[in-house]
């Protein structure tokens, strides 16, 4: 395997504001471009037969620009290793085959993201991967769905979209207890405000098409880890089935980690306004956030999470109808799939994000519209909600 594929090298040192600016991220040695190149190519020409430049030899092996959003996400991360994909969805895919043969099993939370739960249990199942959805902030359910033929662990925290929390230093204790892999999808958290290796996890999983690329303008995934051998099978797998992220797509989500941290500071702030906002709202039944005091992860996540995140839920008290109604009458939350851009989104889960698990067990109550709160002017969100709450009458 190409030792360029991963970090190791060109990571930065420092604290995670300068890693996530120079990880990666030298300067173009030919002609001193402080932005490293977009290498737009398929191939790479050699000096004589094997006389590889670099270690770039075809663009599904590697490619420098992709190189070097790994190495910066893996360096954020506190990974050894790092992957990046076409989508959150083929780096889940690339790491599950890695990790996992005919007849295992895996844990995985009830409330993760549907593509996720469908991926496993619709692709994966097919070619003999067993799945059991449980509780994952309840220890005593994770332990008792644990089989001998399980392999792995897998959470969202926080959950989409309910925003659980589960204590990840526990979880990742029980799993190595019993031998699992424990694998966290940070995409909602981002290590901006969560680091879920140095708690203990074995693998994090994000889809960077949300917060890292985070101007709602690539797709893309990426598989951190430390563990070698692991990692060689994940590596084999990107280069080998090919599900790899394009040079743009690669630069565009360098570019976007860049501000990582002042931006989900931004959302952070301005999603804890919104929550406070419409805790007492008489519209709003309950409302979904972890910076909340009497959400019931909120200890846990102040300990593992050094911010909250952007991303709110609200239950309607006056039912499905006011929840779907609200979902199209705001003007700067737009309605669209997805989360995570510098632009307010609002969708209506039941419907859009959590469709492929409506009338499964992990289908969400049909109340709830889910807001990923953007960095524009508090003040301005706050009041286009007000009004679209007040138009419910
Ligand atoms: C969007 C998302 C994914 C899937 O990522 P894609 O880039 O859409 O393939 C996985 N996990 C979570 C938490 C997500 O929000």
């Amino acid at each position: 395997m190409n030792a360029s594929n991963t970090d190791g090298a060109d990571g930065a040192s420092g604290a995670f504001d300068t890693r996530a600016i120079h990880a990666g991220q030298a300067f173009d040695p030919t002609t001193g471009a402080v932005i490293p190149p977009i290498y737009q190519t398929s191939t790479f020409v050699q000096d004589g037969i094997g006389g590889l430049r670099g270690g770039y030899e075809y663009n599904r092996s590697a490619n420098p620009t992709r190189s070097a959003l790994q190495a910066q996400l893996a360096s954020l991360e506190g990974a050894a290793h790092g992957f990046s994909f076409a989508s959150g969805l083929a780096a889940e895919d690339a790491l599950l085959r890695a990790a996992m043969r005919p007849g295992d099993h895996i844990v995985l939370g009830n409330d993760v993201y549907g593509g996720t739960h469908r991926l496993i249990s619709k692709i994966l199942g097919e070619w003999g991967i067993e799945i059991t959805t449980v509780e994952m902030g309840d220890l005593d359910a994770v332990g008792a769905a644990i089989r001998p033929s399980t392999k792995v662990l897998w959470v969202e925290t926080p959950s989409n979209p309910l925003m659980k929390i589960t204590n990840i230093a526990s979880l990742a204790q029980l799993g190595h207890d019993r031998g699992l892999l424990v694998v966290v999808d940070n995409t909602f958290a981002t290590p901006a405000l969560q680091t879920p290796l140095a708690l203990g996890a074995d693998v994090v999983v994000h889809s960077t098409t949300k917060y890292l690329g985070g101007h709602s303008d690539v797709l893309g995934g990426a598989v951190l880890l430390r563990d070698d051998e692991l990692a060689e099978k994940v590596g084999f797998i990107q280069f080998a089935a090919g599900a790899v992220s394009a040079p743009l797509d690669a630069w565009l989500t360098t570019r976007g980690i860049k501000t990582l941290s002042v931006r989900m500071q931004r959302h952070s702030e301005n999603a804890q306004a919104i929550a406070e906002h419409l805790a007492g709202h008489p519209a709003i039944e309950r409302v979904y956030y972890p910076g909340l005091p009497d959400h019931p992860g909120h200890d846990i996540a102040s300990t593992q999470m050094s911010r909250f995140g952007g991303m709110v839920s609200l239950a309607l008290a006056a039912g499905p109808t006011a929840a779907r109604t609200l979902a199209e009458s705001t003007h700067l939350f737009q309605l669209a799939e997805s989360l995570g851009g510098v632009e307010s989104l609002i969708g209506y889960p039941p419907e859009m994000t959590h469709a492929s698990v409506r009338g499964t067990e992990l289908a969400v109550p049909e109340n709830v519209v889910r807001l990923s709160v953007g960095i524009e002017d508090v003040a301005d969100l706050i009041a286009d909600l007000d009004d679209a709450l007040d138009g419910l009458g």
